[in-house]
């Protein structure tokens, strides 16, 4: 059976990262006795000059064939000065969620031992072993969504109103995706709640209790939200998966990202309940280096192996791939972004560093 893929480049740099992910994807393929069948389509700005359509038809269907979304990067100045709903992150990226239902969003943050010193953490708290956390982010729900919702006229007076909802079974499916997670990994789960005023973070910190109890073997703690993002700088090591609704984990995820230090090294995945996904990195498409063979092609690579990790199950060979890219740079090689001159670094393009790490699988 092969694994159907809709590999989407986008824009800048989207383009040149998602060759090499390729690369690695083929590797993976003959190194595991595995079948991709891909099938490439146009988004954002491209498909915006060829089609005038962020997301046109032909890329809709494309995506409803595939079990997997591989998405490079969008946008750049030549769009700019589209209506804002027509832009190309907003008028591809989110019709994509929505069609897809995926409401699951999961943001690693690594430190790779060897690139400790681009993260802004003091070297006694990051100690010499970097770190590695999961952000997992409900995607669909909570304040961003519920109603009422807009700014009102009362009494001659003008009120903003947003509505903090979250229904148990909305809870329940985030948990689960968080506790599923954290099996795969050090079996710790960190729920994120303002339980302390918040009512829908009441109900948030009970279903999570609830789901806890099919999954003995992961340890589950509760945060106040305000605690977890001083605890994330005091103490990053405590924390192997964050389980946040959608207002506080898009906070804490981008807080953990810049612990991190380093945009081209960080991937993301958007899933389903049948565990079809959207895998990108989380960087857009850096127009300022389009072109140049400078991107550092990590952070798409990476995205790469959470697709075989969350939407294949082929655990050992997204290990394989994490581990090539760990491999190539504790062997010195750096992308543009990462490189400081240091003895022992080697500035190399993004198509060599696809090279290298295809070649360590
Ligand atoms: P950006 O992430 O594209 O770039 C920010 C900075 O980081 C730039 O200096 C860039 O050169 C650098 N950078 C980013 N990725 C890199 C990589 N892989 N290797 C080396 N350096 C890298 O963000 P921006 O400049 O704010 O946005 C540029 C365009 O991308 C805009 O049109 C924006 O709307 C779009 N964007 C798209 C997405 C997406 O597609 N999901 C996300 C963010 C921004």
């Amino acid at each position: 059976m092969a694994y159907k893929i809709a590999v989407l480049p986008g824009d800048g740099i989207g383009v040149e990262v998602m060759r090499e992910a390729l690369k690695v994807l083929d590797r993976v393929a003959s190194k595991f006795g595995v079948e991709f069948e891909f099938k490439e389509a146009l988004i954002g700005g491209a498909a915006i000059d060829a089609k005038q359509d962020a997301f046109p038809d032909e890329t809709k269907e494309v995506c409803d064939w595939a079990d997997a979304i591989l998405f490079g990067a969008v946008g750049g100045p030549k769009w700019e000065n589209l209506p804002p709903e027509k832009q190309p992150e907003r008028a591809a990226l989110l019709p994509i969620r929505k069609r897809y239902g995926l409401f699951a969003n999961l943001r690693p943050a690594i430190v790779f031992p060897a690139l400790i010193e681009a993260s802004p953490l003091k070297k006694e708290i990051l100690g010499d072993k970097g770190f590695d956390i999961l952000v997992v982010r409900e995607l669909t729900g909570g304040i961003y969504f519920g109603t009422p919702k807009g700014i009102f006229e009362e009494d001659g007076k003008r009120k903003g109103i947003d509505t903090l909802i979250y229904y148990d079974w909305e809870i329940e499916r985030i948990a689960r995706v968080a506790f599923e997670a954290a099996g795969k990994r050090r079996k710790k789960v960190a729920s994120i709640d303002k339980a302390n005023v918040l009512n829908a973070m009441v109900l948030w910190r009970d279903v999570v209790n609830e789901v806890a109890k099919g999954y003995p073997d992961i340890e589950l703690s509760h945060y106040l939200v305000d605690n977890a993002a001083m605890q994330l700088i005091r103490n990053p090591h405590q924390f192997d998966v964050i389980l946040a609704g959608n207002m506080f984990g898009d906070i804490l995820s981008d807080e953990a990202a810049m612990l991190t230090g380093s945009i081209g090294m960080l991937p993301s995945a958007s899933v389903n309940e049948s565990k079809k996904g959207l895998y990108e990195p989380v960087h857009g498409s850096a127009p300022d280096i389009a072109g140049q063979n400078a991107a550092n092609p990590c952070a798409m690579i990476l995205s790469a192996a959470m697709m075989l990790r969350y939407s294949f199950d082929l655990e050992d060979a997204a290990k394989a791939v994490e581990k090539a890219v760990e491999s190539v740079l504790n062997e010195g090689f750096r992308t543009k972004d990462l490189y400081t001159g240091k003895e022992g670094e080697i500035l190399v393009g993004t198509s060599e560093m696809g090279d290298r790490i295809a070649e360590r699988i």
